[in-house]
């Protein structure tokens, strides 16, 4: 389905979140690193927020207190001290990403605020030790040109970054602790983006300002962007945790076909007359029907002592398997919510019924003991019995808004551009100042010392490396818009002699066929990249083997550029090894070589080449080749 996005009264707005590359974390001493070694120690908390934190905590993150989840935090002593572990209060601000949001906040132009003041925002979804998140605004009322365009930017936010979430199961959720306190910044756009290709260059712009900094740190998981989209007569959904730039356009394009779909499915319900009170939380029992059904839930379920249930959707019939987008159908939607509310892992519901080992006797006895008609459709849970029925409950209370509105929500993005049901979406964030922290003034003084240090504009910054290092207009271009601007100058003010050229072709195209065929590129170190160069240059290797050696490196992280080299045998032949090579395969090519004499020379260098390629050098091939073949035919 393709949508109008004019007609469709299409608004996207963007909040992208960075984190910067300083050195110490936002409140603490700790270095703002994620740890490669295993945890030291473990904790278990279970979050109690206090009762007048209760009184004002708004519905969302209620809910994800009372899933009741305990808290298991991985520790080391590296990258976290007793901060980060709430036994310590947070030290001041950390002033080198106060100044690097400054640097930002200046760059898109926005209203730097004359004293700061650290916030907690309330969390309980157990990330964050303390049970909230500090927050602080840097700036307000920017903007950003964006192809012709300006793009409002509401707000620029210095906040600490969450744990990191390591696994979940249904009772308990793993966060490592050395990624709290990372600073980040999040940039908020206005809602004025009005097709998903405008979202994707806005948060291409956005992430090129980010970069031109030279400040943020890159990677997988250092960068996620939140969406909030909405259709006119839709919903403002938000959507979280998108990593890729490339799928901003898809997400976008996704939501909005969503909310027409829901929409086509709230006018369809209208037509065939079906009002919310015809949804009834009437739970019928249906264990008796299924227990001699071949579901492996079902049976799954009865085993550990639970039970099936089932609730008609009055009107509902073929709706529920009615396709919103790829892989997503209503049934989904609802599937999802039964499982937020009711912790269950899944439903059955009559659009895709008989199947998963419940056969057309099931589904008419069950029809006819809920008493559905022509036109109705039914949706079956087994699992534990409380679960059972908050489950059901969630499915009704999701098939009456399908008759009112698109529900607005808090959705997750998947890896490929589609979103599934995270939670409601949360009331105003609430905010409470933190009252250890004391605020900072931003002197003038200050600003106007960043101000005159201000980083070049991206474009700036293209024109100076094609004038700079000989690069062409699209090379520099893609230059500027990878993550390896900074490391490009490094490697080539101290790699002599290997073309600007050729490094930005390797940090640009190369590592991006590499991504495509799957390599984990984000593993690149900078040291791993300056050292390859640095083989090259010394001689110690080909720069035909730098690909190579990179792709090694990156599913070798630990490894450095040296031991790449040895273990892919890439390392420069010595003239006394080259001298063995061409002794033999002149050798294996001896009547070649006696019919032919000397005219045999290309023949034999495409053969020793194609043994050495890489690893020698074509001229000291030719040289020793040409003396040997005097010798032997002579
Ligand atoms: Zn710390």
């Amino acid at each position: 389905m393709s949508v109008d996005y004019s007609a469709a009264g299409l608004k996207v707005g963007l909040e992208i979140h960075r984190q910067l590359d300083t050195r110490n974390k936002l409140f603490c001493n700790c270095p703002s690193i994620l740890s490669a070694k295993p945890p030291s120690f473990t904790f278990i908390r279970r979050l109690r927020p206090t009762q007048s934190e209760l009184g004002q905590v708004d519905p969302a993150a209620l809910f994800e207190f009372h899933k009741g989840k305990q808290i298991a935090y991985e520790s080391d002593p590296e990258t976290t001290c007793l901060v980060e572990l709430d036994e310590e209060p947070p030290h001041p601000l950390n002033k080198e990403a106060v100044d690097t949001a400054l640097n930002i906040s200046l760059l898109l132009k926005a209203k730097i605020l004359d004293e700061i003041h650290v916030m907690r925002k309330v969390v309980i979804d157990g990330s964050n030790t303390t049970g909230f998140q500090r927050t602080v605004v840097i700036a307000l009322d920017g903007r950003l040109m964006v192809e012709g365009m300006e793009v409002p930017i509401e707000q620029v936010t210095l906040e600490e970054d969450a744990g990191r979430k390591m696994g979940e199961t249904k009772n308990s959720v793993t966060f490592r602790l050395d990624r709290l306190g990372v600073p980040l910044i999040e940039i908020s756009t206005g809602p004025v983006i009005k097709s998903p290709e405008e979202a994707g260059t806005t948060a291409l712009a956005i992430g090129r300002i980010l970069r031109a900094t030279k400040r943020v740190k890159r990677g997988l998981g250092s960068i996620r962007q939140d969406l909030n989209v909405s259709i006119k007569n839709g919903a403002l959904v938000e959507i979280k945790g998108v990593q890729e730039l490339d799928l901003v356009s898809k997400v976008v394009e996704f939501e909005a076909q969503r909310q027409q779909a829901l929409i086509h499915i709230r006018d369809e319900l209208r037509q065939r007359n079906v009002r919310e009170e015809d949804l009834k939380d009437d739970f019928v029992d249906v264990t008796s029907i299924l227990a001699n059904s071949q579901s492996k839930i079902v049976q799954a379920a009865l085993k550990q002592g639970g039970k099936a249930s089932a609730v008609r959707l009055y009107g509902f019939k073929g709706l529920l398997k009615r396709e919103l987008i790829p892989g997503i159908r209503l049934g989904t939607e609802m599937a999802k919510r039964a499982a937020f509310w009711g912790k269950v892992g899944g439903l059955f519901h009559s659009d895709e019924l008989p199947a998963y080992g419940i056969d057309q006797v099931h589904v008419e006895s069950v029809s006819k003991k809920l008493g559905c008609g022509d036109s109705d459709a039914f949706i079956i849970i087994a699992d534990q019995g409380d679960n059972v029925l908050d489950g059901l409950k969630a499915v009704v209370e999701r098939s009456r808004e399908a008759i009112r509105r698109v529900p607005e929500e808090t959705r997750v993005a998947n890896p490929d551009g589609t979103t599934h049901y995270m939670r409601p979406r949360p009331g105003a964030a609430r905010m409470y100042p933190e009252t250890d922290v004391p605020p900072v003034s931003i002197s003038r003084d200050r600003l106007q010392e960043i101000e005159r240090n201000l980083p070049k504009m991206p474009e700036e910054i293209a024109k100076e490396l094609q004038s700079k290092y000989n690069i062409g207009q699209k090379l520099a271009g893609q230059l500027v818009d990878s993550e390896f601007l900074g490391v490009f100058e490094s490697i080539v003010t101290t790699s002599k002699g290997i073309a600007p050229s050729y490094v930005a072709t390797i940090l640009t195209e190369s590592l991006r066929s590499l991504t495509r065929e799957k390599v984990p590129v984000d593993n690149l170190q900078e040291d791993h990249l300056k050292r390859v160069f640095g083989l090259v240059t010394e001689g110690a290797t080909a720069k035909e083997s730098v690909v190579d050696l990179l792709k090694w490196l990156a599913s070798h992280p630990e490894s450095t550029a040296s031991e790449a080299l040895k273990e892919l045998n890439l390392g420069m032949l010595t003239r006394a090894d080259l001298e063995d090579i061409v002794a033999k395969v002149v050798t294996s090519q001896q009547a070649v070589v006696s019919q032919q004499g000397s005219k045999a020379l290309g023949k034999m260098m495409n053969l020793v080449m194609g043994e050495v390629r890489g690893r020698a050098d074509p001229r000291m091939v030719a040289e020793l080749l040409k003396a040997m073949l005097d010798r032997v035919t002579k």
